[in-house]
């Protein structure tokens, strides 16, 4: 049996970051990523944009040159999901029975997309936009196909349903909720995202949900929905968000539910196991101390750094500031901080001219800002939401006042 110093489990944003990391800081210890994808670590933004759109293609999105990883030692075992975990004897099962042990482990494994629970679900037809093999499928099938249904209007969905628009798809958004992106942004941005797809023919539907995938010839046709309404489609998307794929370890007894639950330093509850990125609960200062999973390719990386460090014998906690972005059509958005639990939300700019600036406070300090086509305010607004800052709503609605002049003005550390 080969045991690492440090084993990883996942090749994704999170697993990649944590070998990089460990190289960078001069560790020279034998190091492994066991992930079950075949290919080696890529980025997974690009799924839903570029390389859906075949902009990119799948070179230009490895997050290293493949034969990076060996120059560095670190063992790609690719194909092979980790079925177990032992932590007692510190050892792990993969799928093909080969046992691994490890001195640390880091746990990556992401998350799994949720499925539909209706009839249908699994048909020839239907896909989730999370592997690159699950996009490869799409775009194999697309040359077929003339409309599409897509079920959920979160960033994947929606950032989909740009791309197939590209594409001259006849594409429907349907979200149960009343609004697009609701679980994630204020109303504002929901609003302009609704509108901006409509302007793109994108029929979007709210308060809509599904009954069943309708079937013809052993493939999805169509969508029938609660109202007894039958959308035909050849092609339906699925993003109705994830799983984390936590399984091996909260059967090994790890803390958690809704992910592993982590201190910090990224410690899971059992000896000598990290968890980072998707599937980490963790307490997050930006989220008035929640313990909240955050699925960012920022979370990812930072995450990696502090269990690396930890694992180093470091002592620094977890404090990055998150940001997120999302590409639609000609949109640019970028998100710093978290909105949850805003009562306060501030518009800047005028969303008809498409570059305007969603700001929430949290009982009158900002927490987070939503950029559209507006950098600057990302750039500068940061300081706002890192420092908690008081700033008067008129004074923030006001776009002819940049927002590092605010921060200035307005620095007052929070104090809780
Ligand atoms: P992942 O990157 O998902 O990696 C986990 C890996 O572990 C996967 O390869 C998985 O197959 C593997 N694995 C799972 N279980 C096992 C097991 N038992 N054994 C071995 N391997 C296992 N974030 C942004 O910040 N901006 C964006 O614009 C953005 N766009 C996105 C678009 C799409 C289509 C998707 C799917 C995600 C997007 N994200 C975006 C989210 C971001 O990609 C994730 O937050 C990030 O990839 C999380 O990294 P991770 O390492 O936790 O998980």
């Amino acid at each position: 049996m080969k045991t690492y110093d440090v084993l990883i489990v996942g090749g994704g944003h999170g697993g990649a970051a944590a070998a990089l990391a460990l190289r960078q800081k001069g560790f020279e210890g034998s190091v492994a990523i066991v992930t079950d994808e075949l290919s080696p670590p890529y980025e997974r933004p690009p799924l839903s944009k570029e390389y859906l759109a075949q902009e990119k293609t799948f070179d230009r999105i490895l997050i290293r040159p493949e034969s990076y990883w060996a120059d560095r030692k670190v063992e790609l075992v690719l194909g092979e999901p980790v079925v177990e975990v032992n932590a007692a004897h510190r050892q792990v099962q993969l799928w093909s029975t080969q046992r691994f042990g490890y001195g640390s482990l880091i746990w990556a494994a992401g998350g799994a997309p949720r499925r539909l629970a209706c009839s249908g679900h699994d048909l020839p037809g239907v896909h989730s936009v999370r592997t690159r093999e699950d996009v490869d499928a799409m775009m194999a099938e697309l040359p077929g196909v003339e409309s599409v249904v897509v079920i959920g209007g979160g960033y994947i969905g929606l950032e989909a349903a740009a791309v197939l628009r590209k594409f001259g798809k006849k594409v429907v958004v349907l979200e149960a909720l009343d609004r697009v992106l609701a679980r994630v942004a204020g109303e504002p941005l929901s609003r302009f995202y609704e509108a901006e797809h409509r302007a793109h023919g994108v029929d979007v539907r709210l308060g809509t949900t599904v009954d069943y995938i309708v079937e013809r010839d052993g493939r999805a046709a169509g969508v029938r929905l609660a109202d007894g309404e039958v959308l035909p489609a050849e092609m339906v998307v699925v993003g109705i968000g994830i799983t984390p794929s936590v399984a091996p370890l909260i059967e090994a007894g790890a803390a958690g539910g809704n992910g592993v639950a982590v201190d910090g330093q990224c410690r899971t509850s059992l000896p000598h196991v990290y968890a980072i990125g998707d599937c980490a609960l963790h307490r997050n200062t930006f989220a008035a101390d929640a313990e909240i999973r955050l699925e960012s390719v920022q979370n990812a990386a930072d995450q990696a750094a502090v269990a690396v460090q930890a694992i180093l014998g470091g002592t620094d906690v977890y404090r990055a500031v998150p940001w997120f972005w999302s590409n639609q059509y000609d949109l640019r958005l970028q998100t710093v901080g978290f909105s949850l639990g805003y009562d306060e939300v501030v518009v800047r700019g005028d969303p008809q001219n498409r570059a305007f600036t969603v700001v929430y406070l949290r009982q009158g300090r900002v927490i987070a800002l939503d950029c559209v086509n507006s950098t600057k305010d990302y750039v500068q607004g940061k300081a706002l939401v890192v420092g908690g800052l008081r700033v008067p709503a008129n004074q923030l609605a006001d776009a002819s006042r940049p927002l590092k002049e605010l921060a200035a003005e307005c620095a007052s550390p929070a104090t809780g």
